[in-house]
């Protein structure tokens, strides 16, 4: 028998269960389908779990830091399966909180999939048929995958949550976010890592602080290969080996991670029955309030050609939700000055333009700060690794439209200027702030 709800949200993710609580709150008669965990990408494989590990990379360098600073210590290796168990019971409590969240909501919850029967109509894994005058795609998106001879001997970033133990020598193929985050923290968790690039790594982010984090990772003995065209993979006894059509035979490894971007979820889900467009790569079309061509048809998140990041799909789902049900007609993101970060080792954050952005869009009006130091908590140990700081502004007044911070601590600093930013800060605003000493953050109020 069919059911009639005032919004069914297909998809528990990030974007999903933010404009599903959203809507509840206003008052909505919500619908949530999610065929697997609570809280899709970022809880289960994507920000937390590997956050949760990079915090143990972190960890595992300070050991060696402490025994710098002249504590008494060895340090020691993970006890990875350990971890991995704390790591699974923390996500098991995000999703369980979520799941009583739901419930006290009243958002009826259909562990299935969903697909279009029509604009307003949902036909569901179950056999249930759903109606709705609103419907969000909030599908995300997974790990691409290649044609390619042996792709399956190497791992996506999904699997690599599910591993027993830390690999000794792993290949990382791939120069986004996600390659560089995993190079960086395995190999201060202990593994020989090889990054296979294509091109640059980071593409998005600002080229000086890119290169001062891959001297940094280089000097951390990580491998990088560059100019990579990757042919395939092949297994040698316990061993994989890496074919490379520029390199000739890369390896062996004892595992290889395949991190070559991701793709929308939209192929499933019978779009054409409701007639909503999607560009080249799939993704779901919307204008600039998540409307998608078809009227009572939203999209938000990664199944959108939007940032991939959780608080772009999160803030998104709540904006969608308060223009529909909560009486906020214009209510929509400004998809402008987005902060973002590379767990990386040390972390790369930034948000505004990139010099080339900056110089492409204001020419020579761009004014370019930059701080090179070493922090005092390495310095003091004899460490030499450098952290960059850098600071864009435009015009007479010198209005900010970039900030860029390399080094430990910049994940937590851009949060600030990030809404510095956001309220157009000046560089004179900068010189009249007070410092705060001794920290890195306060080369960002000391660039003379
Ligand atoms: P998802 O979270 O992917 O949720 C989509 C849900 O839809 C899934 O649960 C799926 O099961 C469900 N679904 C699919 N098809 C259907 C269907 N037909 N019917 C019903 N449901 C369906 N972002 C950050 O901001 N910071 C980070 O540090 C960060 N790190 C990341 C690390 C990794 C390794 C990865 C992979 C991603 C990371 N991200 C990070 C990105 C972040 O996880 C995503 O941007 C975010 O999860 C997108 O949310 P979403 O709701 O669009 O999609």
């Amino acid at each position: 028998m069919a059911q009639t709800f005032d919004l069914i949200v297909l998809g528990g993710g990030s974007g999903g269960l933010a404009t599903a609580f959203r809507a509840a709150r206003h008052g909505a008669r919500v619908a949530l389908l999610e065929p697997g965990a609570l809280g899709g990408t970022c809880v289960n494989v994507g920000c937390v779990p590997k956050k949760a590990l990079w915090n143990a990379a972190q960890l595992a360098q300070g050991q060696q830091l402490a025994v710098d600073y002249g504590f008494a210590s060895t340090p020691g290796a993970l006890d990875w399966e350990r971890f991995r168990q704390l790591r699974h019971a923390y996500i098991d409590g995000i999703r369980q909180r979520y799941a009583t969240r739901l419930m006290e909501a009243g958002i009826h919850v259909f562990a299935e999939t969903g697909r279009f029967v029509s604009a307003h109509t949902i036909a569901t894994s179950g056999g249930d048929e759903l109606n709705a005058m609103q419907i969000v795609i909030a599908t995300g998106g997974r790990p691409r995958r290649l044609d390619l001879p042996g792709f399956d001997l190497g791992m996506v970033s999904d699997d690599i949550f599910e591993l027993r133990s830390l690999p000794r020598r792993i290949a990382v193929i791939g120069g986004g976010y996600i390659a560089v985050e995993f190079a960086g923290l395995l190999r201060a968790l202990g593994s020989e890592v090889t990054l296979h690039v294509r091109n640059r790594v980071l593409t998005g982010f600002d080229a000086e602080l890119v290169d001062g984090l891959t001297t940094q990772m280089q000097a951390q003995g990580i491998d990088i290969t560059g100019q990579c065209n990757v042919s395939g993979l092949r297994r040698v006894d316990d061993d994989i080996l890496i074919g490379d059509e520029v390199n000739g035979s890369c390896g062996p490894y004892d595992a290889v991670l395949w991190a070559i971007g991701r793709v929308p979820n939209s192929d499933r889900l019978d779009l054409e029955a409701a007639g909503v467009h999607v560009d080249e790569a799939g993704h779901v079309v919307t204008d600039a309030w998540q409307n998608t061509n078809v009227p009572g048809v939203y999209a938000v998140g990664d199944v959108t050609e939007r940032p991939e990041l959780t608080p772009v799909a999160v803030a998104a789902g709540r904006h969608l939700a308060d223009r529909l049900f909560g009486g906020q007609a214009d209510s929509c993101l400004d998809y402008e000055n987005i902060p973002s970060v590379v767990f990386a080792e040390p972390p790369l954050a930034m948000v505004g333009l990139t010099e080339a952005q900056a110089r492409e869009f204001h020419g020579d009006q761009v004014q370019v700060y930059r701080s090179r130091f070493t922090p005092l908590g390495l310095a003091v140990a004899g460490h030499t690794a450098q952290s960059i700081m850098k600071i864009l502004c435009v015009g007479e007044d010198q209005r900010v439209v970039g900030f860029h911070a390399l080094g430990p601590g910049a994940e937590e600093m851009m949060q600030g200027f990030a809404v510095a930013l956001k309220m157009g800060v000046r560089k004179r605003d900068l010189d009249a702030t007070v410092a705060i000493h001794p920290s890195s953050a306060e080369e960002m109020v000391l660039m003379g």
